[in-house]
């Protein structure tokens, strides 16, 4: 069966974008299920369009606030194909919103063909980006040792390409109850209450080729420049969370630290939200540490230069910061 076109939306751009009286904010994203920095960066003129999957039952809101921001908005209904398809329960829609008509009825084309190419174009991710995205896929590498990949080829870590937070390229169908129960762990953190919710933890959605992509930074920049313009604390809060160093041992498993890092090691004061779904032994010993290091496929933690626990599992230290820092 053909994906289901449930809706469309013709709307005079007069206005043209960001010409709105009000500044996306984020309660958008509690009320309406819409990514709010992909909202902004669209509306900053950062990239051309975005593609999410949003419940239903919020199609009229999200045509209203379109409306309201001189933007299209297009929606696909959703099949799911096989257990490696994208999370798209029974109740949602993916939801295609840009600039212009014509490539956004294209970008849902591409979708719905699995044209990746056409799609990364599209939403405006940096041609090297996408290159690299293609060759990841049509080696079968997994999302996750991409990441590694893309690690390998950074020689820094701008915060503006800190996508670990952000989960909408990476999901996959056996991912749900993980991605659920992330979002629990973080539901009462503070910066929750200047966030909406984990979703919004990001400045770039797509993969970047790797994380001193200039053009990435370029775009991360400029949408946090907009972030800043629509909410400062919004804002804030993402810059704090993105400038620091990750350990991850996996899509659900990581670490954020308030410290220092290379490659190879962290030497921190203390572990930062979010919340991961480490292993409660593993995040109990890392808390009491005050560094840690990974090496041949083997993380040792440390307090005052002793060896107090670890595990023998590859881990990658991402160490983001402020550039220059
Ligand atoms: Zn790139």
């Amino acid at each position: 069966m053909p994906p289901e076109e449930l809706h469309g939306n013709r709307k005079s751009a007069a206005a043209g974008p960001g010409r709105a009286d009000f500044a996306p904010t984020r309660s958008m994203q509690v009320k309406n299920g819409i990514d709010v920095i992909e909202l902004i960066a669209v509306m900053a003129g950062a990239k051309p369009a975005m593609m999410v999957t949003v419940e239903k039952s919020f199609m009229p809101s999200l045509e209203a606030i379109a409306g309201n921001y001189g933007l299209h908005c297009l929606f696909e209904g959703q099949e799911d194909r096989s257990s490696k398809g994208p999370i798209i329960p029974r109740n949602d829609v993916r939801l295609f919103m840009g600039t212009d008509l014509g490539e956004l009825e294209k970008l849902r084309r591409d979708k719905a063909k699995g044209d990746n190419e056409g799609v990364g174009k599209s939403l405006g991710y940096p041609d090297c980006c996408v290159q690299s995205l293609l060759n990841c896929i049509a080696n079968r590498n997994d999302k996750e040792s991409y990441i590694r990949e893309a690690a390998e080829r950074s020689s820094s870590f701008p915060l503006y390409t800190n996508n670990i937070f952000n989960f909408s390229s990476r999901l996959q169908k056996r991912d749900e109850t993980q991605y659920r129960e992330l979002f629990r762990k973080n539901k009462n953190a503070n910066f929750i209450r200047h966030l909406g919710n984990m979703m919004n933890m990001h400045l770039i959605s797509h993969m970047p080729c790797s994380y001193d992509c200039k053009e990435s930074c370029r775009m991360g920049r400029r949408v946090l420049r907009a972030v800043r313009e629509a909410d400062g604390m919004m804002a804030y809060e993402i810059e704090k969370t993105l400038a620091h160093p990750v350990l991850f041992m996996g899509k659900f498993r990581f670490a954020v630290f308030d410290g220092a890092a290379d490659r190879r090691c962290i030497t921190y004061r203390s572990v930062m939200p979010p919340n991961s779904l480490l292993e409660r032994k593993l995040l109990r010993s890392i808390k009491e540490g005050d560094s840690i290091e990974v090496e041949n496929g083997e993380l040792r933690i440390y307090r005052e230069n002793r060896h107090i626990g670890g595990v023998k599992e590859a881990a990658d230290i991402l160490p983001f910061g402020r550039p220059g820092a």
